[in-house]
């Protein structure tokens, strides 16, 4: 399985791809690719608040 990371650049932190849970609480898609496996993306926030529009499944 892949996992691609989407991640603003020059954030004001530094955002976690080794696999380990990121500060900003990323939001992880399912995508299916060409092949029909299924991928992974995790989309990183942006800590300035460049996704606030983006809309969100909300935290619990
Ligand atoms: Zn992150």
């Amino acid at each position: 399985m892949t996992t691609f990371h989407v991640e603003p650049i020059d954030d004001l932190i530094e955002h976690d791809t080794s696999g380990q849970p990121c500060v900003c609480g990323p939001t992880e898609r399912p995508v299916e690719r060409d092949d029909g496996s299924t991928g992974w993306v995790v989309v990183h926030n942006s800590l300035d608040g460049r996704e606030l529009t983006e809309p969100d499944r909300g935290q619990a």
